[in-house]
């Protein structure tokens, strides 16, 4: 039976002054207590203490109420049982306050009711009883703590060791104490709780600074994937997560990291290939996190490990596109909070960076990887040199060429010290003295010639790549000793030849009919003789030609060739008109060898242009250089010839062309000539209506400023 009357038996002997005193003191302490900054578990020990002393019992139990458990729980008592068993049982207690059945007990203390239980008077089965039992008491008094009509705490008082019953009076002190520390246990639960949410985000900052820490120092994905899952499972105490990448064109998911799931690997894959990629995928094409309180009512959740009960799923993004999923599973129904969520989220930002990171430093290794494979299997020598003259690369053809050890890593090391060749070095020194790139033919120490290409880079320094030409030069020398020995074999019989065929003439010595036989042989000699001198030119323009340079005014040049050339042209009554301007600026040249030039240009204009035809030559000035034009109205070349004339030894076959000699090397010496002047030679030309080639040569001035070579 409950007894909700105070018993007032004693209730005559209660000293007045006693009961002042009592309320004065009671009132003294519980401001005290709402003065003083406690925490939440020293509070808890001062109001029971405090109750216990101004009620004057021996033990109070204090049971608070947990709202999202609707259920009144063990918070403290000044009291231990004496078996640590029961005590550690009553620790542990947890009283659902709505229960299906009405509960006398329960349903007065929503009601803001006191209680006095006795165990005689009611039944071991009732929550009182079943109470009492618990606490190991047979008698004992229970005062319900209520805030703004809401039940947020119990406080049970008996009296275990003197034995003494608990009375009117005990529950006319509880009372006068409950309504303030209601108040009071309802300010420190509050105040309990921003400091609680405050010490979390302490937590959460300082486990996401440390995450930012670690996920900065490593560009290992793989490590990447395990710490992100690694922190998701200790911040959210789930039980398994996974992350998958996510491939926005061909809209699949590939799970790189898994963690928690208790199956092999291979099993795992196995499952997800069967049931496919579940939320996960959902979530990765919305691109917005969900969290799944109960997976049983999701069509899209893949049972991958049967105890799992809620899922929260968080996209990875980086610039606007889902590049990830983090999917996060728990045994608990309704499982991830909001706070577990916003966690994830923060993780997923800082891993979305990671995993940009490491694919990128992956791609750039991969590059690297490549291009040194490339540098390495390559024959020529590559070199690069920064801007402080410290080696950035070297590859093993460079390595090999310069005799450097082949298993050494030079890079770092000051060229001069490294390296041990003078010309290669001079050149270095040079290109940094000028400012300036430069093309050289380099001997190095292997005995090769290398065609050497210093490049100046503003931001990385000077870049070496340099090409193996020694076969080209063997070839050349070869080609070069051919020609002078057979020209000089051919010359001298021809020489013989030509002498005894003079003489023939000379003397007369030959019959009429023979006459034309003669002058035949002497032709064919004569032009044969042209071929042989026009190789030998070749041959020498080619192996490098010494110009003896001055300035040359080139009218006086154009001239000289006009006068030599004026009879054949009138031969084949042709006009050459020169059209040049006598205050022009001179050129740098070898005068012999400009002529030559030109008398090949002219010769050419007057060897291909019928009888009665016209040849012009102009000179004028064209920016820094000096343009002469030789120009006529004769056959003209077509396109696909105009490509090849300067080819050595090309020749137009035409029918108009056949009856003309030549030996197809005018041209090829001309271009030589012109590159050897710093010059260049073009052509433009008509089929039938004829042509025009045109000189370009840098002027004296500002060829003498820059200085020649
Ligand atoms: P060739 O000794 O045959 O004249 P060149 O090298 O001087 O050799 O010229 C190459 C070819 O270019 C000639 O065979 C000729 O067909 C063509 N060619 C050169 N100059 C002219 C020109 N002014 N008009 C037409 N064709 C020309």
């Amino acid at each position: 039976m409950l007894d909700n009357q105070p018993d007032n038996r004693s209730s005559d002997a209660w000293d007045a002054q006693n009961q002042i005193a009592q309320l004065t003191a009671m009132n003294q302490f519980l401001s005290q207590l709402s003065a003083s900054v406690l925490e939440f578990d020293v509070f808890l020990k001062e109001l029971v203490t405090g109750i216990v002393n101004h009620v004057r019992c021996d033990r109070a139990i204090l049971l608070i109420t947990n709202e999202q458990e609707a259920a009144l729980e063990y918070s403290f008592s000044n009291y231990q049982l004496p078996s640590p068993d029961r005590q550690a049982e009553l620790s542990a207690l947890r009283l659902s306050v709505y229960q299906a059945d009405h509960d006398p007990l329960l349903d007065a203390w929503l009601a803001g009711e006191p209680v006095m239980v006795q165990t005689d008077l009611i039944s071991p089965s009732s929550t009182g009883g079943w109470l009492a039992q618990f606490i190991q008491s047979n008698q004992f008094l229970s005062v319900p703590f209520i805030h703004n009509v809401n039940l947020i705490g119990v406080v049970l008082v008996d009296n275990p060791v003197s034995g003494v019953p608990v009375t009117a009076e005990h529950q006319a002190a509880l009372m006068a104490l409950a309504g303030q520390a209601a108040i009071l246990l309802h300010n420190a639960q509050a105040h309990q709780r921003i400091v609680r949410k405050l010490a979390d985000s302490v937590t959460e900052m300082s486990i996401l600074r440390q995450i930012d820490r670690e996920l900065s120092d490593t560009i290992d994905l793989r490590h990447v994937f395990k710490m992100t899952l690694d922190w998701v499972l200790r911040f959210t105490n789930a039980q398994a997560a996974s992350i998958a990448l996510y491939n926005q064109e061909t809209d699949e998911l590939r799970f790189v990291a898994e963690y928690g799931y208790d199956i092999p690997g291979e099993q795992l894959a196995t499952l997800r290939q069967e049931y496919g990629p579940g939320i996960a995928l959902r979530v990765a094409r919305n691109g917005h996190a969900e969290i799944v309180p109960d997976v049983s009512m999701d069509k899209d959740f893949v049972p991958i490990t049967s105890s799992t009960r809620s899922q929260v799923a968080v996209p990875v993004m980086r610039e606007d596109r889902v590049v990830a999923v983090i999917t996060v599973e728990s045994k608990r129904l309704n499982g991830f909070s909001e706070q577990n969520l916003d966690f994830i989220e923060k993780l997923a930002t800082r891993a979305g960076v990671a995993i940009d990171n490491a694919r990128l430093y992956d791609e750039a290794v991969r590059e690297r990887e490549k291009l040194s494979l490339i540098l390495s299997n390559t024959a020529d020598i590559v070199m690069a040199v920064g801007l402080d003259d410290r080696l950035i690369l070297l590859n093993q053809s460079a390595l090999a060429a310069l005799h450097l050890y082949l298993n050494e890593s030079y890079v770092g090391l000051n060229i001069f010290d490294a390296v041990d060749h003078t010309p290669l070095l001079d050149m270095y020194r040079r290109a940094k003295a000028l400012g300036e790139n430069l093309v050289e033919e380099v001997l190095l120490p292997n005995g090769r010639i290398f065609h050497a290409n210093l490049q100046f880079n503003p931001s990385l320094g000077w870049i070496v790549v340099m090409h193996d030409i020694t076969p080209f030069k063997e070839m050349d020398k070869l080609k070069s000793e051919l020609i002078a020995t057979v020209s000089h074999d051919l010359k001298q019989p021809l020489s013989v030849m030509n002498g005894y065929i003079e003489l023939l003439l000379m003397q007369q010595a030959v019959a009429n009919q023979g006459m034309h036989s003669v002058q035949m042989i002497r032709r064919s000699i004569q032009s044969m003789r042209q071929l042989i001198d026009d190789l030998l030119d070749l041959a020498k323009i080619e192996s490098g030609i010494q110009l003896k340079l001055t300035p040359v005014q080139i009218n006086t040049v154009i001239t000289d060739c006009i006068d030599s050339l004026r009879p054949a042209a009138q031969n084949k009554s042709m006009t050459i008109i020169a059209e040049t301007n006598n205050n022009l600026p001179p050129v740098t040249g070898d005068y012999d060898r400009l002529r030559q030039i030109l008398m090949n240009l002219i010769n050419n204009a007057v060897k291909y242009t019928p009888p009665e035809g016209k040849v012009m030559v102009c000179a004028e000035k064209r920016g820094n250089m000096l343009r002469v034009a030789v120009q006529d109205n004769g056959l003209g070349i077509s396109p696909e010839d105009q490509i090849h004339i300067f080819d050595r030894f090309y020749r137009v076959r035409r029918p108009e062309t056949d009856s003309i000699e030549g030996t197809g090397l005018g041209l090829a010496i001309v271009k030589s000539l012109v590159e050897a002047h710093r010059g260049q030679i073009s052509v433009e030309s008509t089929l039938g209506r004829g042509s025009t080639f045109y000189l370009m040569l840098p002027l004296a001035e500002e060829n003498l400023q820059d200085g020649p070579s």
